[in-house]
This record gives C-alpha cells, structure tokens and sequence, in this order.
C-alpha cells in the first residue's frame, strides 16, 4: 500500500509561514491499495485537497472512507470534498464497531443550517453507510477488503474513538491519532494494549502532540507526548515512527527539534526505530 498525508495537524488547521514544511491541514490520509483501491481515513481540512486531486483522475469513482471518530479537526474537510457533490462517486464509510449509524448523523449534521449554508442532502455522490458491499462486514472485528485487511482499534481518547491497522501482502501500518497513552478514558486501553496491537508493525504512526512540559497543563485531553509516542514504538518494536497531530502552535523549526530529542530518546534505549515527523505532502509505503 502507499500512503500519502493531506493533513498531518491537530485540533484546528493552522496555515501560516512558521507551519509551511509540515503542513497546516487537519488530519487526512489517502491510501492506495496494490490492487488500486482508494482508501481515505478521516476528513479534515487536508480533505479538500485530495478531493480536487481525485475529481481530476479520470476513471477513479469509488472510495472508501474510515472516519477515526467525530472531532471538528477529523470532519471539517467533508462539505469542501467536491467528490460528494458529483454523480461519479460512489462514497462508502466505515468506522469502528457500530459506527456506521453515528457516522451518518455526524457527516449530515455539520451541515446543518445555522453552521452551514448547504445541506447533506443537496449532495449527488451515492453514500454508503453499511459497509458491506464486496462482502466486507460493518468493523466489529479484522475485516477484508480486496486483499486489505483492516482491524478497528479503540482510541483511548475523550468521547472515543478508533485507530485502525491495515495490513496488505504481509506489510503492516497501525494510523493510531487521538490517542492519549499517559491517562485512562473510557472505552481506552492500556499502553501494554497498544504495544502488543502494534507489535512489529512496518509504520505507525502516533498522536505526539505536546512536550513533558505542556502534558502538564493538557494531561486528560485527549492526546499523547512525543516521549510517550516513542517509548510505544520502542516497547511494540515497531519499524518506522511517524509523529502525528502536531499541535498548532508547533513551528517547523520547534517540530525539527522534538524530532531530534525523540531520536536521541531511541538512540539511547538501543532502540532502532526510524523516526520521523509526519509531513504533508508526502507519500509512505510501509
Ligand atoms: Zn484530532
Ligand atoms: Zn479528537
């Protein structure tokens, strides 16, 4: 599979001259399958992009959403997806267990009148909520889909969630955003958990959204320290980590120094994970 990344930030899009290299959108991933499947996961402002990209391909209709979960930053992109305003797409959605219902009612309802000015309804691509065509059943466990094999994994994160690993030909890629490893929400699981849900994977790539310093302050929010991101790679022994959910007030140049201390961090655990800070624009292959 080959990812590339439309929006690598947090809470909010943040353009501007000190966030130009990393990027600004919120979070959006497109994958391709080795069969030339399109697979996006989430729908924040880098959505927008990939939807002027993808209505440019000629012969490209189906597309296949996995939504983490209902944060502003995760859906914000989808009524700027000009995708759903053509016939030629087809649009089906999957979530986690029993999201399927939830993420119908959240798509239509940021674009509700008084927060948006067009209407759910208005929109001509043909949705699909119930995640069973190719004979792919709604994710209440491992699913396959034309060769990808997808296995839901519960956020621990405020009002939940889920991260998601995708598997393809033997490569592995855990995408585990929101998550919050130094506090317990409900529906979470523990570190030790997530170590053993990520063991050996090719990528992961983690929630790294605050220093030590600024856990402090926003320890319950939702979301992971670098330091904490690291040593879930180092204990999964995972190949590659990508620090992700970059907060908005990260510079670029301050994203290049937490990239430094979290591979001095691995370093010096004898660790050998290759570590990097996740970037618009460009594309993986696990
Ligand atoms: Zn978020
Ligand atoms: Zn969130």
């Amino acid at each position: 599979m080959q990812i590339k990344l439309w929006g690598c930030r947090g809470s909010i899009a943040s353009p501007g001259p000190a966030t130009l290299r990393y990027g600004g959108n919120t979070t959006c991933l497109e994958m391709r399958t080795k069969k030339g499947r399109i697979v996006i996961v989430d729908a924040g402002s880098g959505l927008r992009f990939l939807g002027k990209a993808l209505r440019r391909e000629p012969g490209v209709s189906e597309l296949r959403f996995f939504i983490t979960h209902a944060h502003l930053d995760h859906l914000s992109g989808f009524p700027f997806f000009e995708p759903a305003y053509l016939e030629r797409f087809s649009l089906t959605f999957c979530g986690g267990v029993h999201a399927q219902d939830s993420i119908k009612r959240y798509l239509s309802r940021q674009m509700t009148a008084p927060f948006f000015p067009v209407e759910f309804s208005v929109l001509k691509a043909k949705f699909d909520f119930a995640c069973q065509r190719d004979g792919m059943r709604p994710c209440s466990g491992p699913c396959r889909w034309d060769g990808l094999e997808v296995a839901p994994i519960a956020l621990n994160h405020p009002n939940g969630g889920y991260g998601f690993k995708f598997t393809e030909r033997g490569r592995s890629f855990v995408f585990l955003t929101d998550n919050e490893l130094g506090f317990r929400h409900e529906g979470g699981l523990t570190p030790a958990q997530y170590a053993d849900l990520c063991r050996g994977a090719d990528l992961l790539i983690h929630d790294a959204q605050y220093t030590d310093a600024e856990y402090r302050l926003t320890r319950g929010w939702g979301h992971s320290t670098f330091n904490d991101a690291v040593d879930l790679a180092l204990a999964a022994g995972v190949k590659r980590l990508g620090l992700f959910h970059h907060d908005p007030d990260r510079t670029d140049d301050d994203l290049d120094r937490q990239v430094e201390n979290c591979r001095r961090r691995i370093r010096k655990a004898g660790g050998a994970v290759d570590c990097f800070g996740a970037t618009e624009g460009t594309t993986l292959e696990p």
